[in-house]
C-alpha cells in the first residue's frame, strides 16, 4: 500500500483564505481589522523566526499586528502589567507570549494571567477547562489544526482506534481530547509506555507528537492507518518528523509529510483563532468553515 499524502500547505492555505474572508467582513462591519499581538521576551533567534512568521501571515490575511519585543531579565509583575494591559485595550482581540520564556518568567504564571478571552494558543487553564467539558472556547493550535486535516481527509473518527503518542499541554493532551470529543477510543502514550509499537499497531488513527526523529517504523502501523506526524526534528541537516516516512508510507493509508504537513496548519490555526476572539468579543457570528 501506498499512503495518500495529507498535504498541509494546501489545507493551511484554504484555511487562511477563509480567514482572509471573515477579516475583511469583520473589518467592514466594525471599521477596523481584528487585532493580534506577538509578545517575544528576551533574542532568542528561533523565537524571532517564529515570531516574524506568525506576524507576516496574520498581516496577509488583513489583521493588524503589533510584534512587542521584551529583554530577557522581565519579571513576572512586568508581565502581568503587561498583559492586563493588552486585555483592557479594545483593538487587541488576541495575544500571544512566545514560549518558551527566560526566567524569572514562567509559562504556568503567563497562561494563568493571560486574558482567557485574548488567549489565542489556547494554553490558559479557562481554556483547557473548557475544551475537557466540550464548550467553545480558543484551543491549542496544532491539535485544532490536526483535527481539521482529519475531517479534511475523510477519516473516520466514531468509534475508531486512535492513539497519541505524546501528553504535552500543547498537543498532546488536547489532541487526546479532541479526539475524544469526537467519539474515537483514545490511548495516550508516553515515554513510560510498555510496549510502544504494540500500541501504536492498534490504531486506526495514530498522531505521533514526541520529538524523536523517525522513531515510529513501518511495522509499528496498522495497514491503511491514519497517521499524523506532529514532529519536527533535524537530522543530517534536514527536517524530519517522528514517523519514519518511507517505511510508514508503505503501510499507512494517510500520511502527513515533514515538511508540509502539521507544521503550516499550525499558524494558520493561530489566525483563525484570533479571528475567533475578535467574532466572540464583538458578538459577530463566527465565520464557517473554519472552526469545526
Ligand atoms: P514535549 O517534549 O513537550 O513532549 C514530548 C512527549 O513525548 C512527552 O509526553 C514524552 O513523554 C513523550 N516521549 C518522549 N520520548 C518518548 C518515547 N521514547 N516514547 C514515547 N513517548 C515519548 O514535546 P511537544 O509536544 O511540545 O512536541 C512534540 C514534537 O512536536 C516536537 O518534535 C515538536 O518540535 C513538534 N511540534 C510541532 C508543532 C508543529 O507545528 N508541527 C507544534 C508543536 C510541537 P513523557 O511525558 O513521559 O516525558
Amino acid at each position: 500500500m501506498s499512503a495518500r499524502l495529507i498535504d498541509g500547505r494546501d489545507a493551511a492555505r484554504r484555511v487562511r483564505e477563509r480567514v482572509a474572508e471573515g477579516c475583511a467582513a469583520f473589518t467592514q462591519r466594525h471599521g477596523r481589522p481584528p487585532g493580534l499581538v506577538g509578545i517575544q521576551v528576551g533574542d532568542d533567534p528561533a523565537s524571532e523566526i517564529y515570531q516574524r512568521n506568525k506576524a507576516q501571515q496574520a498581516e496577509e490575511v488583513g489583521m493588524s499586528v503589533q510584534r512587542l519585543k521584551l529583554p530577557a531579565g522581565t519579571t513576572q509583575a512586568e508581565m502581568d502589567a503587561l498583559l492586563d494591559r493588552l486585555a483592557a485595550d479594545p483593538a487587541v482581540d488576541g495575544m500571544l507570549v512566545q514560549l518558551p520564556v527566560p526566567e524569572p518568567l514562567t509559562e504556568a504564571a503567563i497562561a494563568a494571567r493571560i486574558d482567557p478571552t485574548k488567549d489565542v494558543d489556547g494554553f490558559s487553564p479557562v481554556n483547557i477547562g473548557h475544551l475537557v467539558r466540550g464548550e467553545p472556547c480558543l484551543r491549542p493550535c496544532t491539535p485544532s489544526g490536526v483535527m481539521w486535516m482529519l475531517d479534511d481527509a475523510g477519516v473516520e473518527l466514531e468509534g475508531a482506534s486512535a492513539v497519541v503518542v505524546g501528553r504535552s499541554l500543547i498537543v498532546g493532551k488536547p489532541q487526546a481530547m479532541m479526539l475524544l470529543e469526537r467519539h474515537a477510543t483514545v490511548t495516550v502514550a508516553h515515554s513510560r509506555t510498555r510496549d510502544l509499537p504494540g500500541i501504536c499497531r492498534a490504531a486506526d488513527v495514530l498522531v505521533v507528537a514526541v520529538g524523536r526523529a523517525e522513531m515510529v517504523r513501518g511495522d509499528w502501523v496498522k495497514p491503511g492507518a491514519a497517521v499524523i506526524d506532529v514532529g519536527m526534528n533535524r537530522r543530517d541537516d534536514r527536517l524530519c518528523g517522528d514517523v519514519h516516512f518511507d517505511e510508514v508510507s508503505a503501510v499507512a493509508g494517510a500520511l502527513t509529510p515533514v515538511p508540509g504537513g502539521v507544521g503550516p496548519m499550525t499558524i494558520a490555526f493561530l489566525l483563525a483563532n484570533t479571528l475567533q476572539a475578535a467574532e466572540r468579543r464583538m458578538g459577530d457570528e463566527p465565520t464557517k468553515g473554519i472552526i469545526t
